[in-house]
């Protein structure tokens, strides 16, 4: 099977496809068990080394220290919304928020139900076309929540601010590009991620957290919602989706076998280079977001003037080039190029910018 598409969305986006191979094998027959891995019992030997092997993986990629728990949990990021500011911020205490996309704008919704939420900075008004970079944070918050990566306007950060109270931490959604880039772990108290943009399929979501910030709140927190439960039982408290954990050990795998964080990093850089070159040198098209804040994983443009982008999209297909349209609270066009998309599917798509200037421009 050769793809003869570039699947450019922002999520469920591309996945590599050893894995999809990997996957498709597994699920007719997973490790010559003649078992489908979707008929196993998550108590099954296989199953808990599966999990094991893909949390290892996890702590080689990123180098987290001892003192961190790597969780695979459901409900997705969004679930994390809730989970983050039930275990970690206790009534009448407060929490520092940073609004840099409506994925930010969502959490905050969320945490405003279990104590104070401080919004330190917003670009809402600007429609997030970038990261503010004052923060107005309390001297006692319990943790300063970000999004890394705004997969919807294609911001990101480039450094991570400093939490003000040394007591407390730095928590972030890392849904749209974890992996794709060198982190400091023991800078964070908390990293989550939906698998679906940058790991793997969607219905697995992954926490990595910092034990000992847990069990300071008194509220009773139910039992599949503590992150003390799911550490106690390996992620394997009820039932989980071995097959989405599947896909993201095959995922990781791949990811190792290429180099690891540093080559993907690199390749990342280079593919977004090459996508933001291409829209400052064509007439037609410009980026919404200053240099300082462009995303290595979402890359939005808009035509210069006014043109139908229908046209401009159906253009596109014709090439294989699928799922370029803006978000519609953007507009204009976007480009996910997470790490599953070869350098080949980024130079297909400036190929046709090219080619779609020669004719209109
Ligand atoms: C997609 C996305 C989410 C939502 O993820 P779900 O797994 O669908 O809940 C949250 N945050 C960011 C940054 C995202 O890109």
């Amino acid at each position: 099977m050769i793809k003869k598409i570039y699947q450019f969305s922002a999520g469920p986006s591309a996945l590599v496809e050893s894995v999809l191979k990997d996957v498709s094998q597994a699920s007719i027959d997973y490790q010559s068990s003649g078992l489908s891995i979707m008929e196993m019992s998550h108590r099954s030997e296989p199953i808990v080394e599966l999990f094991d092997d893909t949390t290892s993986h996890v702590k080689t990629l990123l180098n987290v220290p001892d003192n961190y728990s790597v969780l695979w949990l459901q409900g997705g990021a969004s679930l994390q919304f809730t989970m983050i500011p039930m275990n970690l911020l206790g009534e009448g205490e407060t929490a520092d928020y940073a609004d840099t996309g409506a994925w930010s704008y969502k959490a905050i919704k969320e945490a405003i139900q279990f104590g104070n939420v401080n919004v330190v900075c917003s670009s809402r008004k600007s429609t997030y076309s970038f990261i503010p970079k004052d923060y107005n944070q309390k001297n006692n918050s319990k943790y300063l929540h970000i999004t890394s990566n705004n997969t919807i306007y294609g911001t990101q950060y480039k450094v991570f601010p400093e939490v003000k109270n040394e007591n407390g931490h730095l928590i972030a959604d890392m849904s749209s590009d974890i992996f794709s880039r060198k982190i400091d772990i023991s800078k964070f108290g908390l990293i989550y991620a939906g698998a679906q943009k940058n790991m793997g399929p969607a219905g697995v979501a992954m926490v990595i957290i910092r034990k000992d910030i847990l069990g300071q709140v008194e509220r009773e927190i139910p039992t599949y919602l503590n992150y003390q439960t799911h550490i106690d039982k390996k992620s394997l408290f009820n039932t989980p989706p071995i097959l989405a954990v599947y896909a993201v050990n095959r995922t990781l795998n791949w990811l190792k076998e290429l180099g690891g964080i540093d080559t993907i990093e690199q390749i990342n850089e280079q593919k977004a280079t090459l996508l933001y070159q291409e829209i400052e040198r064509n007439t037609l098209f410009v980026s919404p977001i200053p240099k300082e804040d462009r995303s290595l994983m979402n890359i939005p443009f808009v035509f210069s003037k006014e043109m139908d982008e229908s046209d401009f999209l159906s253009f596109c297909q014709k090439r294989g080039l699928m799922t370029l349209k803006g978000h519609r609270s953007v507009g204009g066009f976007r480009a996910s190029i997470y790490n599953a998309m070869p350098v080949e599917g980024v130079e297909a798509l400036v190929s046709a910018m090219k080619e779609y200037e020669s004719i209109n421009g």
